[in-house]
């Protein structure tokens, strides 16, 4: 499945045929990519890799609101499309999504700048917020491997699952005619850590098991992403956040954290037509668990509280150890 669907864990190849095999589209058009040395990050800054467009606003949406609070840049690295076996506006429509979440959680109007950052040979499409340029999302486009990793019909079966145990030996992005090895990705991430110069990396999952019931996306990701992250020589905190198991955990995110944290999860979800885009809608759902809690993983190496910047509103930590 893409994610988060509202039969998450059973809906597999709706529409199988709709697709042919890596749809390829004319050449994204080549500008130069802002670099994060041109960014101003005085209250420092953090990449998030994630599996799909909504696994940051959903289990790490406090800590995002957090970091937006306080001024940090923020880049936002999502690996797969999350496109669920559906035509080519399902997933965009999932991006604009995240797109209208960040720009809500900023304050700011829903402008965005695209550019392509040419990544150790690959095409990376960046998306920079026109009134805080300290908010990037970059996308990577590669195929929703579905719950247990078993791939999509329209992806022909490609998932980072098998790319990462060696099934197979490239997948290939949704749109565009790009390919990566395991090893390849890997060095994509690296390089965008390179570039960025994080001082916290995030990500899901590193510490879970395959088939305990989280998105095998979630896990493959974490993976790349702790390989990536152990590459990246700055000093850095590395944390990852609990996915679909938090359901079951006690609440912890309360307050104006969660009434950010929602309020920019149902701006996503105004463009994703298979989740929720009013809180009642949402809390007869997995969402409505998800928005209230947040928890990182073992393993995780949380960064020293950040010292008050001028004007930023105050950090409130609200996950919880597991
Ligand atoms: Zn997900």
């Amino acid at each position: 499945m893409r994610g988060h669907g509202p039969a998450w864990g059973t809906t597999l190849a709706i529409l199988t045929g709709c697709l042919g095999p890596v749809a390829s589209t004319a050449a994204l058009p080549v500008a130069p990519a802002p670099t994060m040395a041109e960014a101003s990050c005085p209250a420092g800054s953090t990449v998030d890799i994630i599996a799909h467009p909504d696994d940051d606003l959903l289990f790490q949406g406090a800590t995002l609101v957090s970091d937006v609070a306080g001024g940090r840049c923020v880049r936002t690295v999502y690996v797969t499309a999350g496109g669920d076996d559906r035509p080519d506006w399902y997933w965009r429509a999932r991006e604009a999504g995240v797109e209208a979440a960040y720009a809500r959680l900023s304050g700011h109007a829903n402008e965005w700048t695209t550019a392509t950052a040419a990544v150790t040979g690959h095409a990376i499409t960046q998306r920079t917020l026109v009134a805080d340029p300290r908010i990037s999302l970059l996308f990577l486009r590669l195929p929703d491997g579905g719950l247990d990793g078993q791939g999509l019909a329209s992806t022909r079966g490609q998932s980072l699952k098998k790319l990462r145990d060696g099934s197979i030996g490239t997948i290939d992005t949704v749109v565009g005619g790009q390919s990566f090895t395991a090893a390849g990705l890997v060095d994509v991430l690296v390089a965008l850590l390179r570039d960025f110069a994080p001082d916290a990396v995030h990500t899901l999952d590193f510490d879970g098991v395959d088939g305990d019931g989280d998105h095998s996306d979630h896990y493959a990701v974490a993976a790349f992403a702790a390989e990536a992250q152990a590459r990246y020589s700055t000093p850095h905190s590395f944390v990852g956040f609990e996915g679909y198991g938090i359901a079951g955990l006690p609440e912890n995110v309360v307050g104006p954290v969660l009434d950010q944290k929602r309020a920019a999860f149902l701006a996503y979800g105004q463009y994703d037509f298979l989740s929720c885009g009013v809180l009642s809608a949402c809390g007869r759902r997995p969402e409505g668990a998800w928005l209230s809690r947040e928890y990182t993983v073992a393993g995780s190496t949380p960064r020293p509280l950040p010292a008050p910047q001028p004007g930023a509103a105050p950090r409130s930590d609200s996950a919880g150890g597991s």
